[in-house]
This record gives C-alpha cells, sequence and structure tokens, in this order.
C-alpha cells in the first residue's frame, strides 16, 4: 500500500515535472518526423547553462545573494532568444525546460533564432525600485559573456517589464562600450523598443483564439470566455476579448477568482490592477483559481503559471476551446484527457508565441535602426500567427496527432535539420 502511494505520488511528481513532460514529447515529435536517437541526446537539454550569484545592495544596507541562471537551448538556427523571469519559484529544471519551449515558439512561428531562457530566484512584489535596479543590473554583469545582440538576446516574462529591460539594455551598453538596443527586447519606446511588443503575447492568443474558433463553429461575439491570470497575457487578452464582443465571465489573479454570469467590468479591472496584475484583493467575493477553471465557459485561457490543469480537474473542465496564453499550464496528462474529450488545446508554444514574434520585430527594428508603425507590426504579426496555428492544426489532422505534439513537431524540425547542416549529428 505505501509502496503504491509512493509510486502514484513519483508519478504525480513526473507529471509536474515541466522538463521531464517537454522531453516526453520532443521525443514523441521526433520519433514521428524519423529522426534517430542521437538528435534527441542533443535536444533534451540545453547546450549551455549558466548559474550565477548576484550580490545586491538593499535598502537597509545590508547584502543579498540571489541566484539567477540563463539557459541556452540550441543555437543552430541563429542566436537563442528568450525572457528573464523573477520569481520565488524559478528553478535550474524550470529555466532549462522554458528554454526548450523558447526553441519549439521560434520554431512555430519560424524566426531566425533558437531559445533561451533566463530567470532570478527573487520576490520582486518584497523589492523596492532601487533594489530591482540593482538586482538587474547585476545579473546582467553576471551573464555579460554570453550573451549579446547576436549570441543570445533576453526579453521580458512573469514579473520582469520594460523598465528592467531600460536598466538591463543600458548595463550592457556599458560593458560593450556601444549603445547596444538590440541587446534585449520588450524595451520602451523611446529606447528603442517596438509599437505593439507589450501587448503582442495577448494579441497572438486573440490570433489563435479567432482560427480555434472557427475550427470550432463558435461565434466569439456573445461567447463566455474565463482568464487565469491577470499579468501581462491574461489582462490584454480580457480586454481584447471583451472588444471583440465576447462575455469575460471570469478572471483571476495569484489570489483567487472573480465570476460574473453577466461579464465582468474589464476596462475596471485594468484600471485598477497592480503592476503584479494583482486585482482581486479588492474584492471579497472572490472564488478559488481552482473554481475558476472549472466554470462552464466556451474558451478557457490559463495565462498563469505552470501545471493548472491536471489529471485532477481535466475531466471537470467545461469549455470548448483550452488555448495555453501561459507557459506549461496543461500536464500531459490533462492534455490527453482533454483531448478525448473533444476539447481543442491550442498549446503554449503556438498560443503565447506573439511575445517572440514582436520581439524579433523589435531587434530587426534595431539592427536596422529604422522603426515600424504600429499598424506594420500588427499585419506583420497576424499574417505569420495565422498561418502558425493552421499548419500546426493540418500537421495535427494529417498526422492524427494532438495539438501539443503538432506543435512539437512544426517546431522541432527545423532546429533538428540546421544540426543536420552544421554537421552536429
Ligand atoms: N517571455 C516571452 C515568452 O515566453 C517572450 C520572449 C521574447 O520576447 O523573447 O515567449
Amino acid at each position: 500500500m505505501v509502496a503504491e502511494k509512493g509510486k502514484e505520488n513519483h508519478q504525480a511528481s513526473d507529471q509536474h515535472d515541466v522538463l521531464k513532460s517537454t522531453q516526453t514529447v520532443i521525443h514523441l515529435a521526433l520519433d514521428k518526423l524519423g529522426y534517430s536517437e542521437e538528435v534527441y541526446e542533443l535536444l533534451k537539454e540545453p547546450i549551455r547553462m549558466l548559474t550565477v550569484k548576484i550580490p545586491v545592495r538593499m535598502d537597509d544596507g545590508k547584502v543579498k545573494v540571489f541566484t539567477g541562471y540563463r539557459a541556452q537551448h540550441n543555437d543552430a538556427v541563429g542566436p537563442t532568444k528568450g525572457g528573464i523571469r523573477f520569481h520565488p519559484n524559478v528553478s535550474e529544471k524550470e529555466v532549462k525546460a522554458l528554454s526548450i519551449w523558447m526553441s519549439l515558439k521560434c520554431g512555430i512561428v519560424d524566426l531566425p533564432y533558437g531559445g533561451g531562457k533566463g530567470g532570478i530566484i527573487c520576490d520582486p512584489r518584497d523589492m523596492s525600485f532601487r533594489e530591482l535596479e540593482r538586482l538587474s543590473r547585476g545579473y546582467v554583469r553576471a551573464i555579460s559573456q554570453i550573451v549579446g545582440p547576436s549570441k543570445d538576446i533576453p526579453a521580458p516574462d512573469v514579473f520582469t517589464n520594460s523598465q528592467i529591460m531600460a536598466w538591463m539594455m543600458d548595463e550592457y551598453s556599458r560593458i560593450d562600450e556601444y549603445n547596444s538596443p538590440g541587446f534585449i527586447t520588450g524595451k520602451p519606446l523611446v529606447l528603442g523598443g517596438s509599437h505593439g511588443r507589450e501587448t503582442a503575447t495577448a494579441k497572438g492568443v486573440t490570433i489563435c483564439i479567432h482560427e480555434a474558433a472557427k475550427k470550432k463553429g463558435i461565434k466569439l461575439e456573445g461567447a463566455r470566455v474565463v482568464v487565469q491570470g491577470f499579468g501581462n497575457a491574461g489582462s490584454f487578452l480580457a480586454k481584447f476579448m471583451h472588444d471583440a464582443g465576447a462575455k469575460v465571465i471570469g478572471i483571476s489573479d495569484a489570489y483567487g477568482g472573480l465570476h460574473d454570469e453577466n461579464g465582468l467590468d474589464i476596462d475596471y479591472l485594468l484600471d485598477r490592477r497592480d503592476s503584479f496584475g494583482t486585482v482581486t484583493k479588492l474584492f471579497n467575493n472572490t472564488i478559488s483559481n481552482e473554481e475558476l477553471l472549472e466554470l462552464d465557459c466556451d474558451i478557457l485561457v490559463p495565462a498563469a503559471i505552470e501545471n493548472q490543469i491536471t489529471d485532477k480537474n481535466a475531466h471537470n473542465i467545461r469549455a470548448s476551446i483550452v488555448v495555453e496564453a501561459a507557459n506549461g499550464p496543461t500536464t500531459l496528462d490533462a492534455t490527453k484527457i482533454l483531448t478525448e474529450r473533444g476539447i481543442l488545446l491550442v498549446p503554449d508554444v503556438l498560443a503565447s508565441s506573439g511575445g517572440v514574434t514582436v520581439s524579433y520585430f523589435e531587434w530587426v527594428q534595431n539592427n536596422q535602426g529604422y522603426y515600424w508603425t504600429e499598424e506594420e507590426v500588427e499585419e506583420k504579426l497576424e499574417k505569420i500567427l495565422v498561418s502558425s496555428f493552421n499548419n500546426v492544426y493540418e500537421t495535427s489532422q494529417t498526422r492524427r496527432v494532438d495539438m501539443r505534439l503538432a506543435a512539437y513537431m512544426v517546431g522541432v524540425r527545423k532546429m533538428a535539420e540546421a544540426c543536420r547542416f552544421r554537421g552536429w549529428i
């Protein structure tokens, strides 16, 4: 009995191990594409992983030493690219998995990049502006040797924003002794940021929702939408869904959720949220995040953190379409359950690729020193995401695989080819 329980726990933790899950699907995708085991051996982990210690003088005069990471998954296609997350739950494993997901995203939307990712174990909600600046600059000094505009290009991720990108760009430019806007994306407009970057992830998710709704014969006008998470992706997405005539009946943050069958007042909530996407603390009648995910709705968008839809609650999900705006919100067991139940699951590596796509536009604009209008950015983003969605959807239909495996097959192919042409495998 005890042993059985242990086994069960072991399996459950395997399901929650984002690196293991990613490796499982990469293996399957390479198998389906007919690649050998050596390709898997090369792609199952980042080619480079740096762990750094960052001493920061805190406002009380004491020095606190933070741990940070930068993972570079594969640079066969081009420089690596991906965000930096500031969060207490950052771990080496998570950063590795996130860097692999970035490679897949870049492959799916066909950008000339491999994947990278960074993270610092910290809680920016408990830090002052100046402490955050010192931490951001310290991190850049610590990783400066392996990053750069044609090596590895960071960007924002969970709990980092354009201000943090600005400090990082400034620090890198000092080290490099050149103004280097192409070192990092997601910068403020005045420092070489791109129009449309702030809303890009949500725009990309919106385009995927439009395409998925077409496949399912659902009209967006009047559709009931639930969004878990009210950060950069979740909050803008709620706004875009509201603007498209959908009814956003549920939203949540780390502390709980709000539910109103008649549709929530999204403009009011956007106005009241803080920079970490917290808004529910202002209300008394909240529901839990677990309850929110099981609300009766047409479209469910997990836009928060990992492992939210698992084998425990996948049977209770009542949406017809689940679109993953967060990285890794659904376990592999849950993916299977949702797919078997006929729910159309649009996986993270496809749905959340709008952010890195506009980051690429930002880097191109920085490199050429010529800047585009918001309309140009949006038009280019729309074109790329519509064709990427349909490419993945058709792969899933013709190869009879779920949307996640189809996305991995599309995402991994270019990288594997590039490794072969370079003579690495
Ligand atoms: N952090 C975002 C992601 O996970 C964006 C990365 C980027 O813009 O490079 O896709």
